[in-house]
């Protein structure tokens, strides 16, 4: 025992494999492997070495017993305490999950049973239902196998062999399409539509006529946490279309934030665009900016401070609250631009002058002055500026090329 607790035994790796934390209920537990266990069934082109660890996992943190000497010991501790670890069956207790998935009888053990199709659907939000959390009423019509046959599709639960393609659901034709050579084409049969059975028209449910599913209207409750993130998924697991022998996809909604208006989202930081007057950049300011939940937050300057264009100021706590943790919250960022007047009046400009910090004195003689050459400032708009340049210089490039085609080369050689 001395020797074993002296080594640090890995107690976490069980916990890693499922995806949850140490304290994960029973619940927590089993919710994790069905959902693992499906995606890395080996019928399905799982690995089957995650698909054992899977349910080695699950079955010692189910079990408190094991659970604890796992906890205390790791893994070694377990093989110790069970005598060489038993050799469980992985198949086991997938199948106590699902045991509709092997058709009963023992031979048919790894029948594949298909997975049905997930249903994803956008969910458009905006940033206040992410800032606030909410709740969404979404109605959605899917099939459910029909509750009068329990999706056999008839009265009596009979079905027979389709005579078309004798039960395989697939027909074969062959025809000749050349000098001894024959083509050979698979299709559904048209008889069963693929099922590969069929139902004595008498013995049809009269609410699915045979179907075996039937339509449902389904009103769900999509519940959008605070600090959810645009792309985020809220699952509804087998909530998606029913077909009999079918494992039941899930209903999978995707969120899709909603651009807003003033606010810009970064992970948890929100971002405010503010414009200040230029008597506003030097002299203070303050405003009310009014927040996802409706708050009025007071914005101002502190006294004497002075705001520069293209200067950033934060807020903190007042950005988005944190997934699961909704009373952690980002920053606010306020990005501020200074709207500079065109031109001043001249007096005002003089004015100015004398009550601002005096411009640099570089004295220049009049000597000097004279030996300069006048220059004009322009307008420009230096943006569209470097465009047109740009697209100029595309411009010549290509001509340069066209001319190159015409002219043998002789250039390189004169290097
Ligand atoms: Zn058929
Ligand atoms: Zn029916």
């Amino acid at each position: 025992m001395f020797g074993r607790a002296a080594k640090r035994s890995d107690n976490t790796k069980y916990y890693e494999v499922l995806g949850v934390s140490k304290n994960a209920s029973q619940d927590e537990l089993k919710k994790a492997y069905r959902k693992a266990a499906i995606k890395n069934h080996p019928d399905k082109g799982g690995d089957p070495e995650k698909f054992k660890e899977l349910g080695q996992a699950y079955e010692v943190l189910t079990d408190p017993e094991k659970r604890d000497i796992y906890d205390q010991y790791g893994e070694d501790g377990l093989k110790e305490g069970m005598g060489g670890g038993a050799g469980h069956n992985p198949f086991d207790i997938f199948e106590q999950f699902f045991p509709s998935a092997f058709g009963g009888g023992g031979s048919s053990r790894f029948r594949r049973q298909p997975q049905g199709e997930d249903i994803m659907q956008t969910l458009k939000v905006s940033l206040e239902d992410l800032y606030n959390g909410t709740t969404k009423k979404l109605s959605l019509s899917r099939k459910i196998l029909c509750p009068k046959c329990k999706g056999k599709g008839s009265k009596s639960g009979a079905s027979s062999h389709c005579h078309g393609c004798h039960g395989s659901g697939m027909k074969t034709t062959t025809r000749q399409i050349g000098l001894g050579m024959i083509q050979q084409m698979q299709h559904v049969c048209p008889d069963c539509r693929g099922s590969g059975e069929v139902i004595n028209q008498k013995d049809k449910c009269p609410q699915c006529k045979g179907n075996k599913v039937t339509p449902e209207k389904n009103v769900m409750e999509v519940h959008v946490e605070k600090g959810m993130k645009n792309g985020q998924k809220i699952e509804f697991e087998g909530k998606a279309d029913e077909a009999p022998d079918t494992v039941t996809g899930d209903v999978v909604f995707v969120l899709q934030e909603k651009e807003h208006p003033r606010f810009k989202r970064k992970y948890d930081d929100l971002y405010v665009e503010h414009k200040l007057t230029l008597t506003e950049a030097l002299c203070g300011f303050q405003f009310v900016l009014t927040h996802l939940d409706g708050r009025q937050l007071l914005i101002r300057s502190n006294p004497g401070e002075v705001i520069k264009p293209d200067q950033y100021k934060a807020i903190n706590d007042e950005g988005m609250p944190q997934y699961q943790k909704p009373f952690m919250k980002g920053r606010l960022y306020v990005h501020f631009s200074v709207e500079f007047p065109d031109s001043l009046p001249l007096e005002l400009s003089q004015a100015l002058e004398k009550i601002l910090p005096s411009k640099p004195r570089k004295k220049v003689s009049e000597m000097e002055l004279e030996a300069c050459e006048e220059t004009t400032l322009h307008d420009v708009n230096i943006e569209e500026e470097m465009k047109r340049k740009q697209q100029q210089r595309v411009q010549e490039a290509y001509d340069e090329d066209d001319e190159d085609d015409d002219e043998p080369r002789v250039q390189c050689a004169q290097q």
